[in-house]
């Protein structure tokens, strides 16, 4: 294909592809997720520093050189910025972002007005791609977001056919040097126009993948998660159960059942944001008592769950004295309804208990502490 048609493909592809990520930034994600901004104004340059070629211009006029370099510069210099924020890495990669590219656009205005050279251009061309997609690929590496993994590979893969293919150009362009009227360049120089293409929409494809994989697993999460607590709900004991309790399987695993004693005295006393209040207390003193490998779920209203591995019935009693307590010396303190109590059934899991028998063994453990006056703790 000759260098035109090229150009002009590339052009309209970068266009296409960058409005899709920014009306995706805009409208689906509200702007939420910054990073997806950049890279497509990244993704929209990349197409603009060929387009004056769609139009006939070439290397004859030096403010159009500088522009198309300028825009190219610029474009490696907000795909750093992109990846960085999109990933969570650290904000050093934004200000080297911004060095590389001031000097890469400095170098090209000295190009294209002071001592024009085509060769000398594609070098730093190569340098600035090189370096960039080097920094860029250590962004994605470092960056602290939990992303899908093998998302992250493909924008590195894309990251690191940059870096290949601009190191090859920038040592032939270097030993062999290169044609002086761009639409005669050689086919090394015309697979630029490829790796733009494979550049562009490999980009906006790994970053849709991002995208996707965080809303799935965000969408997940909330299915799982109490709003009011933050702790597990319903359907994520329902989730953990088969992999928490197997029948058959020597575990030591115990299970704590609590109840807020006498709630509906305190919904009716002082109303029911008060009584929210009481049990969104009540969860952050489960995360807080639990350890990190505990499993704290909202059974009901106002009834928990605690699964905890690891812990026989003697450890159990004593994590649950640990959150009586808490309730009962902290609450009158922090909040404004005043003391409350809770109950607590406390079980260890049996060699056949399944996960009926051995819930049924903590709610017969809790009810019994309510028999026994409450604000208390009953194993069985
Ligand atoms: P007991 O000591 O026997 O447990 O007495 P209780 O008053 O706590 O009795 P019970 O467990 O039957 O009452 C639970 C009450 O919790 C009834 C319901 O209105 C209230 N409740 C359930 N969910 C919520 C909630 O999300 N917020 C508030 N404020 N109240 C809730
Ligand atoms: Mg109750
Ligand atoms: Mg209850």
């Amino acid at each position: 294909m000759d260098v035109h048609t090229l150009a002009i493909y590339t052009s309209l592809l970068a266009a296409t592809v960058a409005s899709a990520m920014l009306l995706t930034h805009k409208y689906i994600l509200a702007g939420t997720t910054l990073g997806v901004n950049y890279i497509a104004y990244a993704a929209l340059l990349l197409g603009a520093s060929v387009t004056p070629l769609s139009f006939g211009v070439t290397q004859s006029s030096e403010s159009i050189v500088f522009l198309s370099n300028g825009a190219y510069a610029t474009a490696f210099g907000l795909l750093l910025v992109g990846i960085t924020v999109l990933r969570g890495a650290s904000r050093s990669f934004l200000v080297i972002s911004i060095i590389i590219s001031s000097l890469g656009i400095s170098f090209f205005l000295y190009s294209a007005l002071i001592a024009p050279s085509v060769t000398s251009r594609i070098e730093a061309r190569s340098i600035l791609v090189v370096t960039i997609c080097i920094l860029a690929l250590c962004a994605n590496y470092s960056g602290e977001k939990h992303d899908n993994r093998e998302a992250k590979c493909l924008l590195n893969l894309t990251l690191l056919i940059n870096i290949l293919y601009m190191a090859i150009r920038g040592v032939l362009a270097h030993t062999k040097g290169t044609n002086s009227n761009y639409y005669l360049i050689s086919d090394i120089h015309k697979l630029s126009f490829v790796i733009m293409t494979i550049t562009i929409v490999s980009l906006a494809f790994s970053v849709f993948w991002i995208l996707t994989d965080r809303l799935l697993k965000q969408t997940y999460r909330s299915s799982i998660t109490d709003e009011q607590t933050g702790l597990y709900n319903r359907r994520g004991l329902a989730e953990l159960i088969p992999k928490l309790v197997q029948p058959g399987r020597e575990s030591d695993i115990s299970v704590l059942m609590a109840d807020l004693d006498h709630f509906k005295k305190i919904n009716d006393t002082y109303g029911h944001d008060k009584g929210d209040d009481v049990i969104k207390h009540f969860g952050q003193i489960l995360e807080d008592t639990c350890r990190t490998s505990d499993f704290c779920f909202r059974y009901g209203g106002e009834e928990f769950v605690v699964m905890l591995p690891r812990a026989n019935k003697i450890q159990a009693m004593q994590i649950a004295e640990r959150i009586r307590n808490h309730a009962k010396h902290n609450s009158n303190q922090e909040l404004s309804s005043g003391t409350y109590t809770v109950s607590i059934g406390v079980t260890q899991a049996l060699i056949n208990d399944d996960w009926n028998s051995l819930i049924k063994r903590a709610d017969n453990a809790l009810y019994d502490a309510k028999s026994q006056g409450r604000d208390c703790i009953v194993e069985r």
